[in-house]
């Protein structure tokens, strides 16, 4: 079995995998291949910065589904995260990556030797199916590789900046990327730095950039100008249980504009808590949006994701501190517009802004993409996807915000049939359930697409087996 992308998603699904192996006693040999050799940790945990804090609480962040004290756990007895930790703690997400790098071995010592599991550092360029033996070969950097079963948990699609941007080092393309930061943090003394986007991701690069130089300015701009809320914390205990009339219409379409009307009604009648409504909402997400037609996510992509997106992802309280301190001594300006070009001016950067009612000019030394980019698949494409949908073997979700697949992970080819031997889970099936891409998701994806491969597997190769 390979599986593409060692990130979050490509681990818990080998947790998954090698757990069920050491139960069923079904012999299974996994290659974990990423192309930066994060294993474990992917995008969001292959940072060592302590200021770098998960956006959930400890007690949500659980990698297992129905153990969801594993992580406090597994926090509290590890000598690598200091003081005390509850399932209100928002950890630091390079903790993080240590835990998850710890339940995998664990899960490898459970199942040896039935299962093994191998690391492999390399991107894979290409998928051929094999003409007359199930599975397929995978084209990669390390050489050839047959597998069976093949999964893509490749992640997000690749950042790009949804501008012509001067090709040149000063404009970071993607501030995740392997040592992406390290130039702007390494010089001393002051500078400017543009950052695109007003969400997570550049709170997190606003704080790198102004622990490491304080002397910085940090300019963040987006189309709406707003800053991510702040979580309130779990102290009140679970959201209770959550009601809406297009939830329990378990059948038929949902519109929209039905949905919004009845989350407003509920929230109007508790104002003071919109964001228990929403953490009430969000599990039933992906069951309303795979009932919303495609007009209508359409038109939420278009007018309503923005607000989601900035209600849903909320900042730790630590996190939102130091950026309130930031803004109020001016290291940090909030911009409300749009980039409408840069040019290189002399060896630096000019940032042209157009804010409806004026245009104005910032002088950069660097310019950070934090957000914006196209959603659309087909323009933002690895090389791996773009080679799968040009052979046919996969293809893009009706909205082209990832790949299409059935309900349980299995890609669709071009003519719509469920491929032989292509799963996929996480970001990837943002279309297919929108919400897909945080851990609470995951871990039951990873889960359940683990039952559906060791079935299918082993009832192949083992027609005996009861697993
Ligand atoms: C900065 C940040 C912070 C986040 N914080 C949280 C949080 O606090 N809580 C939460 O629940 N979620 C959080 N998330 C959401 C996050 O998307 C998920 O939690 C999870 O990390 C997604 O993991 P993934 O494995 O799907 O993707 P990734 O982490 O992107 O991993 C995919 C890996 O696949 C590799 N890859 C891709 N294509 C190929 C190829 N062709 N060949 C080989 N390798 C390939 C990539 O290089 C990458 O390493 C955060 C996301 C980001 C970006």
């Amino acid at each position: 079995m390979a599986i593409v992308g060692g990130g979050a998603s490509g681990t818990l699904l080998a947790v998954q995998l090698l757990r069920q192996s050491a139960v069923s006693r079904i012999p299974l040999r996994i290659w974990l291949i990423d192309e930066h050799g994060r294993h474990g940790r992917g995008q969001a945990y292959a940072t060592y910065h302590p200021w770098h804090l998960l956006n959930a609480t400890a007690g949500r962040m659980s990698a297992l589904p129905g153990e969801p004290q594993h992580l406090v756990a597994w926090a509290s007895a590890s000598a690598s995260v200091p003081g005390q930790v509850t399932g209100e703690t928002f950890l630091p997400r390079g903790s993080y990556g240590r835990y998850l790098l710890e339940t995998l071995a664990a899960a490898q010592r459970e199942a040896r030797p039935t299962a093994r599991l191998l690391r492999i550092t390399s991107a894979v360029n290409a998928i051929r199916p094999r003409s007359r033996l199930r599975g397929a070969r995978l084209l990669t950097s390390y050489g050839p590789l047959d597998a069976d079963v093949i999964v893509l948990a490749t992640g997000n699609a690749p950042a790009a900046l949804p501008f012509d941007a001067p090709e040149t080092a000063a404009v970071i393309t993607d501030p995740w990327g392997p040592g992406a930061l390290d130039q702007v943090t390494s010089g001393s003394g002051a500078s400017h730095v543009v950052i695109l986007g007003t969400g997570l991701t550049m709170a997190d690069v606003a704080l790198s950039i102004s622990s490491a130089r304080p002397g910085t300015t940090v300019h963040a701009i987006s189309r709406h100008g707003l800053l991510p809320h702040v979580h309130p914390g779990d102290a009140q205990g679970p959201a209770r249980s959550f009601w809406l009339p297009a939830i329990s219409e378990s059948a038929g379409p949902v519109r929209l504009t039905d949905l919004l009307w009845q989350i407003r009604q509920e929230i109007s009648a508790r104002p003071d808590s919109w964001h228990r409504v929403l953490e009430g909402l969000r599990p039933h997400v992906p069951a309303l949006w795979s009932r919303m037609p495609d007009n209508d996510k359409r038109a939420f992509l278009r007018h309503i994701a923005r607000y989601w997106e900035v209600h849903r992802h909320l900042m730790p309280p630590a996190t939102a501190a130091r950026l309130s301190a930031m803004r109020q001594t001016g290291q940090l300006i909030v911009h409300r517009g749009q980039v409408l070009a840069v040019h290189q001016r002399a060896g630096r950067l000019a940032v042209i802004i157009d804010n409806a009612s004026d245009r104005t000019e910032l002088d950069s030394d660097w310019l950070i993409n934090a957000g914006g980019g196209t959603t659309d698949i087909t323009v933002a494409a690895s090389p791996l996807l773009r080679d799968l949908f040009s052979r046919g073997l996969a293809r893009p979700d009706a909205l082209r915000l990832g790949i299409d697949t059935d309900a349980a992970g299995t890609v669709l080819g071009a003519d719509g049939r469920p491929s032989p031997f292509l799963h996929a889970l996480g970001p990837p099936l943002r279309g297919l359930w929108y919400e897909t891409t945080a851990i609470p998701e995951i871990r039951n994806q990873a889960a359940a697409l683990a039952v559906q491969i060791t079935k299918t597997n082993a009832t192949r190769r083992y027609p005996r087996s009861a697993a």
